[in-house]
């Protein structure tokens, strides 16, 4: 069998053009574009090269971007005053800080300081929360991207066995609830699991968020499995190179002779982060400005 491979970065460009077109029609509704604010402390030159990506994303997509930048020596108060002023502004629907911050700075409190209404990360407690018992928030957006890609792909997930490996708040944990809300039959493996690969053979539905590269291997699927890979590692650079290949948690070319449907990376699930985060911002706008979030958004 030769997998599908399942086309993040197409799928991706349709839903911001969706967004785009939604956030449109929200401009006229409401007399002003979504906003998503994006904070970054310091000078880390990924986050800073994220933080870029997003911003140009948001305008494409006919929203307000706006950007925020404090010193990386900034202390928790002047953060958290940033995060309240704009808790505050009308224009702004979503506030992202960009991750990871300075040591000296408690992520969790930052986040704490985000209204849960304009959290478009997801990931409040009050969210993360809100997730937990079936209530409509913000859910994390790497996690709701792999659930669109799967939904699309497999229609109806009830009943199927599925597989997450890892179990951080911002990836494992949401993806393994995404899954059993709707109906699938989830088991969650982390680094204590044993035999992982045993595990991992009886599932349907695979979603490896892990860290390590290609550790999951043809042996290890299911015959017709659908894999969902999140992991973004990069191997050490080939001589003469300056960069490393960036490959996934899943031996992507073996793994394809087993599965039915498989993303790649680069090119699966990490154009879709960006694009549901595009996509939780015009929800934020609907909802913060009273009106109704159109269906299909
Ligand atoms: P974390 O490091 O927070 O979590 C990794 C998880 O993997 C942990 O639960 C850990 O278990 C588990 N783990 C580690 N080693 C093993 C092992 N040998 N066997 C089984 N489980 C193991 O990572 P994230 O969730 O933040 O990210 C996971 C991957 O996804 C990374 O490669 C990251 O770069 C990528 N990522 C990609 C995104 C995208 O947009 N495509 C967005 C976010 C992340 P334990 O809890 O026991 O320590």
């Amino acid at each position: 069998m030769t997998a599908t491979r399942i086309d993040g970065k197409a799928f991706a460009a349709r839903l911001r053009e969706r967004v785009g077109e939604h956030a449109l029609a929200f401009a006229e509704a409401a007399g002003r574009k979504p906003g998503l604010a994006v904070v970054l402390v310091g000078d880390d030159p990924a986050s800073e090269v994220y933080v870029g990506s997003k911003g140009k994303a948001t305008v494409a997509a006919n929203m307000l971007s706006f950007k925020y930048r404090l010193p990386a020596d900034a202390s928790e108060e002047q953060l958290i005053k940033l995060v309240d002023d704009l808790n505050q502004d009308d224009r702004v629907d979503g506030i992202l800080v960009q991750l990871p911050l300075p040591g000296h700075l408690d992520e969790q409190s930052i986040i704490a300081a985000i209204s849960p209404d304009k959290d478009v990360d997801g990931f409040h407690v009050i969210n993360a929360g809100r997730l937990s018992v079936g209530q409509s928030g913000f859910v994390p957006c790497t996690p709701l991207g792999c659930m669109m890609l799967l939904t699309d792909r497999l229609g109806d997930l009830s009943g199927l066995e599925a597989v997450v490996i890892g179990r951080s708040n911002i990836v494992g944990k949401p993806m393994a609830q995404l899954l059993l809300d709707a109906n699938a039959t989830v088991t969650v493996a982390h680094s204590r699991t044993k035999d992982l690969a045993s595990v991992v053979k009886r599932a349907d539905i695979v979603v490896a968020a892990v860290g390590r590269p290609q550790m999951i291997t043809k042996d290890w699927l299911k015959d017709g499995a659908t894999v969902i890979d999140v992991g973004i590692n990069r191997l050490p650079p080939e001589p003469g190179k300056e960069k490393g290949k960036l490959v996934g948690d899943v031996a992507y070319d073996e793994a394809s002779e087993v599965a039915s449907a498989i993303t790649p990376v680069p090119g699966g699930v990490g154009p879709m982060t960006i694009a549901v985060l595009l996509r939780n911002t015009a929800v934020a706008a609907y909802r913060n400005a009273g009106l109704k979030v159109p269906e299909g958004l």
